[in-house]
């Protein structure tokens, strides 16, 4: 159903995407990103395509931070691979298990695997090279919260399995484009990844058509008819988001009213939004500042400096060229030339709405 509010994880369900699920199996790259804003369907994807190939891991990086309360520990990374081979069905299961059974750390009882405390990773990696997998890492730019170095013992493992594991292929994920890149440092000297190829998959909303078609197809599944005014007054307001369609979707199939149903989205996306910005907020009250400015339309450099300076906020130069730097690898803003004046946008033009009525 197009209308289920939770990640998609079979093709069947997921709507459009097929050009880029395609490019994310045939791909040789033994590392390939996976980029894209907020909501617009990298956690749907990333799963359907693990799902469509018969040795495919999914872990989740953002969970990890969140259930270790603001870190990754190893003993979390750990129990994450150990749930991703505990979740592998079918024949595939029994050739995994054959090639881990003498990995130190691993104990195979009855049908569960389990992971020992001081299991090393790579040992695990090595055996599941021998039968090939893909291992899928969601929100990724969140491992730079592993160990104590800023995640390098993760990128030094990555960069070993690159290296040296032929059979393994990893899909990193990130709403955060810049940071995720940042982490990677593929271009940075210091990094263990550095100067290594990877392949690129940039989700983007749909397109106006494909979002009509996909409310249109929505509706239909739950065999409801709906006004082409209705679908219409959605997607203007909404733009192509899949993750607000499908909230509208669902409570205008309860409600039967547009505009009841827009400010229900609008109040979802406030929702996640608070929870998004507390974060920001905890790494500087003025990210909030700037995002506000910026929805409200003092859009260039000098207007959000004098905006946070009347909120009492005289932040120096370097400091704002920094924050707002930061705002941009968080993928929350875009920085546009038009007519030879750097002006900055939000991404999102329901994060905009939602920013404008803070
Ligand atoms: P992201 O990981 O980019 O934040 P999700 O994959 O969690 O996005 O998707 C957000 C919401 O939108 C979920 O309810 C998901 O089911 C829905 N969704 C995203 N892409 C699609 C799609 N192509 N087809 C159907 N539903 C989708
Ligand atoms: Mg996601």
């Amino acid at each position: 159903m197009l209308f289920d509010p939770r990640p998609k994880k079979r093709r069947e369900e997921l709507f459009d995407r097929n050009k880029e699920i395609g490019q994310l199996i045939n791909t040789k790259e033994p590392l390939t990103l996976l980029l894209g804003i907020r909501r617009v369907g990298k956690s749907s994807l990333l799963r359907v395509t693990l799902n469509e190939i018969e040795n495919g891991f999914y872990i989740d990086a953002r969970k990890m931070y969140f259930d270790s309360g603001g870190w990754i520990t190893s003993e979390s990374l750990i129990r994450e691979f150990e749930s991703a081979l505990n979740s592998l069905r079918g024949s595939v299961r029994g050739k995994v298990l054959e090639a881990l059974r003498h990995v130190k750390g691993v104990s195979l009882s009855g049908v569960r695997v389990e992971l020992s405390r001081d299991v090393r990773l790579s040992d695990v990696l090595e055996a599941l090279n021998e039968v090939g997998a893909v291992i899928g890492i969601d929100e990724a730019q969140y491992l730079r919260f592993y160990g104590a170095r800023g995640g390098k013992e993760f990128l030094a493992l990555l960069a070993y399995s690159y290296d040296n594991l032929d059979n393994l292929r990893f899909i990193l994920s990130g709403s955060e484009v810049g940071l995720l890149h940042d982490f990677l440092g593929i271009n940075d000297y210091g990094s263990p990844l550095y100067g290594r190829s990877h392949g690129e998959v940039v989700l983007k909303p749909f397109s106006r058509e494909l979002s009509i078609e996909f409310l249109r197809r929505g509706f239909s599944e739950i065999e409801m008819e709906v006004p082409h005014e209705v679908i219409e007054g959605a997607v203007n307001f909404l733009d192509g988001v899949p993750g607000w369609l499908v909230e509208f979707g669902r409570k205008y199939a309860e409600i039967r009213n547009l505009k009841g149903s827009l400010e229900y989205v609008f109040r979802q996306a406030k929702g996640f939004l608070n929870g998004e910005l507390k974060e920001l907020e905890r790494r500087s009250p003025r990210y909030v500042l700037i995002l506000e400015a910026i929805a409200m339309g003092r859009n260039r450099w000098e207007l959000i400096r004098d905006y946070l300076a009347s909120k009492g906020q005289n932040v120096p130069k370097s400091r704002l060229a920094e924050l707002i730097k930061n705002l941009e690898k968080m993928s929350w803003i875009e920085a546009d030339f038009g007519s030879g004046r750097k002006r900055y946008r939000i991404i999102d033009p329901v994060i905009e709405r939602v920013l404008m009525e803070r």
